[in-house]
């Protein structure tokens, strides 16, 4: 019977034994006891059949078990706003606020009165607060709500004039004019791709008119032959102006000066701003709308806005982001390239005392996600062999760098300095070439 003279039956690990494992145990506190409990035994069957050895039984407990969805993955692609990603990543007292709204709250309840109050009215409050142009403000699900709660409040059987340089595909084949019609709204183009003046709108103008649109070209840029009309401009035509700025951005920001922002826009005369919460805000997926106190009671009012209700994690979040404006997206927008270099390097070192041998290289990093497009921000990679992307990619926890000549490029400016020891590890855990 050769070498397993010893029953290999008997060698099987004890099911008490296996749950104490710390990864088996974790995995029973997000999957169940349960769910972990039958995956040991079929495991321990399998052993005692003999198709595996009794020292393989927990790493095919792990085999079997799901995957934690969605996983924490390390963001080093120095893509700021990764849209694959999740966009922006939220602060710690974002994370803390949901954690804290997940059980009951009083997100609709006075607690010193015992009556129905305003939903969401801290994060409303807080919304208004930072933006103190706006005589009001309401929050839906995502970016793309907020335009067509505008659209069909405003607009339904009406039409929105729009330039026909503004009429973007926003990502993943959806088209912002195809949004906007699916709302009943007539779209009146106006102008060419590359120049639309203020005569065009004048001239679309009429009686049919809901509003005009302009669109903030987030994800990408026209450069040559072009003009288009800034809000200013558009805010004496004599009716109401919608204006997309995207990103979220509340205040101009040094760093990004092309971008537009909510409070600038509305001094500049626009009706209505919309914005997305998970972009430059640094928030959670929301869409924000900001303007005239009748414009925004209509839009608050309409029965579309019911179906568009944001849940009260989003609302704790939005309220927590605004409370508290160092966010994730922040702190990797306005990073000090030196400290990166820094941190780069210092990684290096690590890694050339394990025997890896890896380069410090300068790099861009970019807003992405639909926001400032053609800013570039100057940064420092760690550069290794491409074919650490794949196994960096399925590592734990899973790491996104960038691919470029051949080489896997790993930007710090998105990875928080208090992960640099587990990109250390993730990266020591490929196996070395042979
Ligand atoms: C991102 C973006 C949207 C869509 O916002 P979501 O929050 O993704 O729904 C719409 N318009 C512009 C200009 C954008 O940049």
């Amino acid at each position: 019977m050769g070498e397993g003279r010893a029953d290999p039956r008997r060698r099987v690990p004890r099911t008490d034994v296996l749950l104490a494992d710390p990864l088996l145990a974790a995995a029973a506190v997000t999957l169940g006891r349960d769910r972990v409990k039958a995956a040991v035994r079929q495991a321990q069957e399998r052993a005692r059949r003999g198709e595996i050895n009794p020292d393989e039984v927990r790493d095919a407990v792990l085999a079997a078990l799901p995957p934690a969805t969605p996983r924490a993955v390390l963001n080093a692609t120095g893509v700021l706003l990764h849209t694959n990603l999740g966009r922006a990543a939220l602060s710690e007292a974002a994370v803390a606020a949901v954690v804290a709204a997940a059980g009951h709250t009083d997100v609709e309840l006075d607690l010193g009165t015992g009556r129905r109050a305003r939903r969401g009215r801290d994060a409303l409050d807080a919304l208004a607060a930072a933006v103190p142009q706006a005589e009001a403000v309401h929050v839906v699900n995502n970016g793309a709500a907020a335009l067509v709660l505008a659209a069909t409040a405003l607009a339904a059987d009406a039409e929105i004039v729009v330039s026909r340089g503004e009429l973007v595909e926003i990502g993943d084949g959806f088209r912002l004019p195809d949004l906007l019609a699916s709302t009943g709204a007539r779209l009146r183009e106006v102008g060419t791709t590359n120049r639309t003046a203020l005569a065009d709108y004048a001239a679309a103008i009429g009686p049919r008119t809901g509003f005009v649109l302009k669109v903030h070209p987030s994800n990408f840029r026209v450069t040559g032959f072009t003009s288009s009309v800034p809000v200013r401009r558009l805010a004496g035509l004599g009716v109401p102006v919608v204006v997309d700025i995207g990103s979220g951005l509340l205040a101009p920001d040094p760093a990004l000066p092309d971008e537009p922002d909510a409070a600038s826009t509305l001094r500049a005369g626009a009706s209505l701003v919309t914005a997305s919460g998970d972009k430059l805000l640094g928030g959670p997926q929301a869409g924000l709308l900001l303007g005239g106190a009748g414009l925004v009671e209509r839009l608050r009012r309409h029965p579309l806005a019911r179906a568009l209700r944001v849940d009260k994690l989003t609302l704790a979040a939005l309220a927590a982001t605004l409370g508290d404006p160092a966010t994730p997206t922040r702190s990797a927008l306005h990073a000090d390239p030196a400290a990166l270099r820094a941190r780069t390097e210092r990684l290096r070192d690590a890694l050339a005392g394990e025997g890896r041998k890896a380069e410090v290289v300068p790099s861009v990093a970019v807003v992405g996600g639909g926001g400032a497009p053609g800013v570039e921000l100057d940064s420092w990679a760690l550069s290794l062999p491409e074919r650490y992307a794949a196994a960096l990619r399925v590592g734990d926890p899973p790491v996104l760098g960038r691919v470029a000549g051949g080489r896997l490029l790993l930007d710090l400016r998105c990875v928080p300095q208090h992960a640099d020891e587990r990109l250390r590890a993730a990266v020591l855990a490929v196996p070395e070439d042979d």
